[in-house]
């Protein structure tokens, strides 16, 4: 044993004490992020979560719906985007699940500053909801390439990164194979917040190229 008073047995409180403080840091810094989620999923009802959402303090209404509340990948999905409070920047090549964009709407209703990318041509099909959110005052802009937008990438409040192979169509969420992996590690965020940023700026209408004789042969689009 070491002696009190000893210098080693100074060396061996000081070493302690700095054990203590990195265990204590350790225990208050929030757990990383990282989760994997995959599709199909099966059906499930997610009344109760955006009702949650919507009135925090007001107790859920059970939805007569027969459909399960079951823990999914959309239900995992749709919690890590409501757990937005301040933005969400969203760049999505095909949006057309009516949830998803429920979602949406509520977070734009509750304060959160919403973003949305989109593909130009995708937007104006037969049920995507960009037209709908868009009169719901959600900002949105779409590219100006010949190819596709073909993102699909979620930032929520700039901290944690929402990607994969999923659109937000019903279909894709009901019946494909897709794969969406949530992060909020900041070497994997930065890239793509940066890459919204220039995108969002590269798709401003003011900053739009019109070639010649554009006019003659434009496609109306009805979003
Ligand atoms: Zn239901």
């Amino acid at each position: 044993m070491w002696a009190v008073g000893s210098p080693q047995g100074a060396a061996l409180a000081v070493a302690a004490a700095a054990l203590a403080v990195a265990v204590a840091a350790a225990w208050r810094r929030p757990r990383p992020v990282r989760e994997v989620l995959f599709f199909p999923c099966r059906p499930c009802c997610l009344e109760a979560l955006l009702a949650e959402a919507e009135a925090e303090a007001a107790p859920a209404r059970p939805c007569p719906c027969p459909l399960p509340r079951a823990d999914t990948s959309l239900s995992r999905l749709v919690r890590r985007l409501l757990s937005a409070r301040r933005s969400l920047d969203l760049c999505i090549f095909s949006f057309s699940c009516p949830l998803l964009a429920r979602a949406v709407h509520l977070l734009h209703r509750r304060g959160v500053r919403v973003r949305l990318v989109t593909d130009a041509q995708y937007m104006g099909l037969q049920g995507s909801q960009i037209g709908r959110l868009r009169q719901e005052g959600i900002q949105v802009r779409h590219d100006q390439h010949s190819g596709y937008m073909h993102h699909k990438f979620a930032i929520v409040d700039r901290r944690m990164l929402i990607t994969g192979s999923l659109n937000w169509t019903s279909q894709a969420i009901q019946s494909n194979r897709e794969n969406v992996l949530v992060v909020d590690d900041a070497e994997c965020v930065k890239p793509f917040l940066e890459e919204f940023e220039r995108m969002w700026e590269e798709y401003n209408p003011t900053n739009y190229i019109f070639p010649k004789g554009s006019a003659s042969n434009a496609v109306e689009i009805n979003d």
